[in-house]
């Protein structure tokens, strides 16, 4: 869940600004450089423009999903508490509820596929 864009891409925009994620494209605070002028490295650290382990994020520490949600999108959390370390609380929410479908289903479903049979999720009927 949490951020696998800042590990891998960069996002540059028409002007040739640079950001760590696509969805600080263009909101000219959140560049991290240009490139004419190049990457500011001291702002990516000093902002958290990148993912760290889960267990530094303080909000994170003792959550029941921190080993699911990795910490969450950076660009989720500065859009909601403008700060990258902040968890969302909507994103928490949102997690909690998918974790525990994600949870139950599998559940569900193990002893199924354990037994060596495919649980043929028949979407037509889950969808009516
Ligand atoms: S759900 Fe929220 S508090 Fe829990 S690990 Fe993810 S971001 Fe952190």
């Amino acid at each position: 869940m949490a951020a696998l864009q800042q590990k891998k891409v960069f996002i540059i925009d028409i002007k040739g600004d640079i950001y760590s994620c696509s969805c600080h494209n263009s909101t000219d605070k959140l560049s991290i450089g240009s490139i004419y002028e190049g990457i500011d490295y001291n702002k990516v650290i000093k902002e958290g423009h990148y993912p760290k382990n889960v267990n530094e994020y303080n909000d994170c520490r003792n959550c029941w999903m921190k080993y699911l949600c990795s910490g969450s999108c950076i660009a989720f959390k500065w859009i909601e508490t403008k700060n990258t370390d902040t968890p969302s609380a909507y994103i928490c929410k949102m997690n909690d509820a998918y974790w525990n479908c994600i949870i139950k289903l599998y559940i569900s479903v193990y002893p199924i596929i354990k037994a060596g049979n495919n649980p043929n999720f028949n979407i037509r009927k889950i969808n009516s």
